[in-house]
């Protein structure tokens, strides 16, 4: 049996905690946590971890006929107990510095380089869209990796190609948008759309271009109900939705502008995330929460 002191931490993201597993892998614990308008919250969201966790298996099982990813096992002994069904162990790959991104639909800073330039990441676009308009077919629209707390930075194809090489760089956009294809196709049958998401993708000992990180979650992905989807307004969150609006509704006592730590959430907000997290996994998946470990 392992527990989770037998791994020694080397990161801490916002959601995630990474650990080395021996030289050629990594455990990847995704926690409780929840982020909200930049701000990592108090209060966590239970079992938030396992339904990210149990989506990013489904997709990349999915997603095996389009790319090779980097999951090694998820329930098996080398995961510790305390954090089964949580914890992702996976193969160490020599990332890329890029975030690979592909939006169907234009918002956040997709939106903002568009209403400034007209383009998103050097992709010229047609004159008149709106906030969350579908895009005519998705684009890929790298960002180069910021560091904690900083923002990504939206650059162009030719930037990513400047560090990486144009054929290493095209191969991954190719990948970006096939992904970004399957999984938009596959929510969309569910009733819920894929606006954008971002992959990292990895290099194993042969050079050859593996899918890592998570892939297709609520964190890495903005996915709005498909039902009152109205181009010309911010949609609302598939998942963050509840938490948002208490936020900044009258309740929280919070102001946004302030630029300080938001409040505690109260019971029935994180009742009602929770709730939106294990639907989308259940209903995208067809699979049930009951059923993946660490219950
Ligand atoms: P945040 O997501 O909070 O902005 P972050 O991206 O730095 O911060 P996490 O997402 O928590 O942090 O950490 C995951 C880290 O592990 C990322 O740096 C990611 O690039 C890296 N990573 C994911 N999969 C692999 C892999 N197979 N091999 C090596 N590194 C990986
Ligand atoms: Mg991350």
């Amino acid at each position: 049996m392992t527990t989770l002191a037998d791994f020694p931490k080397i990161a801490s993201g916002k959601v995630r905690d990474l650990y080395a597993a021996g030289d050629k892998h990594l455990l990847l614990v995704t926690s409780d946590r929840i982020s909200a308008y930049d701000f990592v919250l108090d209060t966590p969201i239970p079992d938030k971890g396992r339904v990210l966790t149990a989506m990013s298996v489904f997709w990349f099982t999915q997603l095996a006929d389009v790319i090779p990813n980097h999951l090694e096992a998820w329930d098996d002994p080398r995961i510790p107990s305390e954090v089964l069904g949580r914890a992702l162990l996976v193969r160490r790959l020599d990332m890329l510095p890029v975030e690979a991104v592909a939006r169907g639909y234009l918002t956040g800073s997709g939106f903002s380089d568009y209403q400034s330039t007209g383009s998103v990441c050097g992709v010229e676009l047609p004159s008149g869209l709106v906030e969350a308009s579908k895009l005519a077919s998705p684009i890929f629209t790298p960002a180069t990796k910021a560091d904690l707390g900083d923002h990504d930075e939206n650059v162009s194809f030719e930037t990513v190609a400047a560090q990486i090489g144009v054929e290493r760089a095209t191969e991954v956009r190719d990948a970006t948008l096939a992904i970004y294809e399957r999984g938009a196709d596959f929510a969309a049958e569910r009733g819920i759309l894929l606006a954008d998401t971002k992959f990292e993708f990895g290099l194993d000992t042969q050079g050859r271009l593996v899918l890592a990180d998570e892939v297709l979650t609520p964190d890495s992905s903005r996915y709005w109900p498909a039902d009152g989807y109205t181009p010309g307004q911010t949609q609302p969150s598939f998942d963050k939705q509840f938490v948002r609006n208490w936020l900044t509704g009258p309740d929280s006592g919070w102001d946004r502008a302030s630029n300080t730590q938001p409040p505690p959430l109260p019971a029935d907000v994180v009742a009602a995330t929770r709730a939106r997290y294990v639907e989308a996994y259940e209903r995208i998946s067809g699979l049930s929460l009951a059923d993946w470990p660490g219950a």
